[in-house]
């Protein structure tokens, strides 16, 4: 087998060690977190930004589709390619390029995973604040293009809350920089524009990031239920007393039991909910607070309220959290994770409507939120081989994005759309939206070059998910 004329042509720009072209190698590049899709064209590993204005301008001259690939973590299919095209690997460009702790920002490569960046500034007393639960593994780049959260969303906000600027690779291969790396640059907003454009608008090749300051003081909290409805109602009744905890998670007892067996977190088995807390700032504030949440817990019915006596213990608990996914896939042959968005004062309406809607489709369903953000992570259990269940699995994700919307909700709160959602875009938005989200695309990435086939819905009536689901991990 040779590499055909496109796939020698990139070998020229990266050599043979920065270009996969052989079938068993690109079959591994069919896949992201969500599904399978196409095979690439061609998987390349670019090393700098001249690379990757290189690779642009030979695909736009063969018509071949681009698309971006930071950690392959991602939950809405963004990183597959659907017509094949040349998928561009940012796992070579992982530097760190500069720190400056006198302004509070880092400059990055978008290689570089979300982690690694906190863990390279946290001995000075400073760390990356968006802290989705698959850290340990996906990028910046990644984060920046799906605008993504984490557990420390509620009181720090989401990526685009801590990006300053970014170096970005239009499909002209032109390189345009977005922002200055400081607040308060004039003009259009177009760091704000890529954040989150799930690779459709240009591929990022440097970001600069803002960096946060540890605070004094951190206490974690672990309120547990007997009812999963007494969880909920605390949540609202937290920032009804206009508190903001650093984090507001809640786990079912399904969950919490699957967790358990796995990474033995210290998590009751016995218990129907557990909401996991946590407040930081200065160490009289957050003794207060703390006080104040036990008693609001308690008041909401909880049996018993716990604090994490170290940061050992402190850890184990977000292990166990940011772990769930992987525990549900050691019993369950396939998972679909569900990524909605509620008014949190509506939790408990949702958790029973989930509840009813697991009996009516036969189907186990646990539940993680984000429940302080209102944002929904329902875990559909199945198993792919069985087509009935994997056909009321789609059913049963489409009516919760259906619920969450009539509740005055989102279709996603983090995952994006990419190509799970797409097609559900219209719920959400009008037609004068989405046209008007077209036309912004159109200025970008006119011919549709780069990620086609996501964000936007194809224009069929698609009734059911494109979802083959799940990698259980
Ligand atoms: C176990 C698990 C837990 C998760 N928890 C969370 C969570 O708590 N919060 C959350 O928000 N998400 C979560 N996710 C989803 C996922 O990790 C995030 O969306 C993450 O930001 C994706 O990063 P990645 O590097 O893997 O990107 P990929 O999956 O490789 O790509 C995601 C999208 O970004 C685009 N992209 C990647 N790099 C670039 C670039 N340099 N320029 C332009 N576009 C680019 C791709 O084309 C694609 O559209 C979780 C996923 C898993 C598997």
């Amino acid at each position: 087998m040779k590499p055909n004329p496109f796939q020698r042509e990139l070998i020229g720009i990266l050599g043979s060690f920065g270009v996969l072209w052989r079938a068993e190698d690109l079959m591994l590049y069919e896949y992201d977190a969500l599904s399978s899709q196409r095979v690439p064209d061609a998987v390349v590993f670019p090393t700098t930004t001249e690379q990757v204005v290189q690779i642009v301008k030979l695909a736009a001259q063969e018509n071949i589709q681009v698309i971006a690939r930071g950690a392959g973590t991602g939950l809405s299919g963004g990183a597959v390619v659907t017509a094949g095209g040349v998928v561009v690997s940012f796992a070579r460009m992982k530097r760190i390029l500069e720190i400056d702790l006198e302004n509070q920002r880092a400059r990055v490569q978008p290689g570089v995973v979300n982690l690694d960046l906190s863990l390279a500034v946290a001995d000075r007393g400073y760390y990356f604040a968006p802290d989705p639960s698959s850290q340990r593994a996906c990028t910046i780049g990644g984060n920046v293009a799906e605008n993504s959260g984490g557990p420390h969303t509620l009181a720090y906000g989401v990526t685009t809350n801590h990006v300053l600027g970014l170096e970005v690779v239009l499909p002209s291969g032109d390189v345009i920089a977005t922002g200055a790396g400081f607040w308060g640059r004039p003009g259009y907003d177009l760091t704000g524009v890529m954040v989150g454009s799930e690779g459709t608008l240009g591929i990022v090749t440097e970001i600069t990031v803002r960096l946060m300051r540890k605070p004094e003081a951190v206490k974690t909290l672990l309120a547990i239920y007997d009812r999963v409805l007494d969880a909920t109602r605390t949540v609202a009744a937290i920032t009804a007393r206009g508190i903001t905890p650093a984090a507001l998670e809640m786990m079912d007892g399904f969950t919490l039991r699957a967790i358990e067996d796995a990474t033995h977190a210290g998590y009751p088995m016995d218990s129907a909910a557990v909401l996991l807390i946590e407040i930081e700032g200065l160490v009289e504030a957050v003794e207060e607070e703390a006080g104040e949440i036990e008693a609001v817990a308690t008041e909401c019915g909880a049996r018993e309220v716990r604090r994490a006596k170290n940061a050992e213990e402190r850890d184990l608990l977000w292990r166990g959290r940011k772990n769930a996914f992987g525990a549900l896939g050691r019993i369950s042959p396939n998972f679909y994770v569900q990524d909605g968005v509620i008014p949190r004062t509506r939790l408990p309406e949702m958790l029973e409507y989930i509840e009813q809607l697991s009996r009516r489709y036969g189907l186990r369903v646990g539940n993680i939120f984000h429940a302080g953000d209102g944002n929904l992570h329902p875990l559909l259990m199945f198993d792919a081989r069985d087509k009935a269940q994997s056909k009321n699995v789609v059913l049963a994700a489409q009516e919760i994005i259906a619920k969450c919307v009539e509740m005055g909700g989102s279709i996603t709160g983090e995952h994006g759309v990419g190509m799970e959602k797409n097609e559900l875009m219209p719920l959400l938005f009008s037609a004068d939206d989405l046209e008007m989200m077209g036309r912004i695309k159109n200025v970008f990435n006119p011919k549709g070059s780069f990620n086609p086939g996501k964000v936007f819905p194809s224009g069929k009536v698609c009734g059911e998910l494109r979802v083959q689901v799940s990698t259980g991990n």
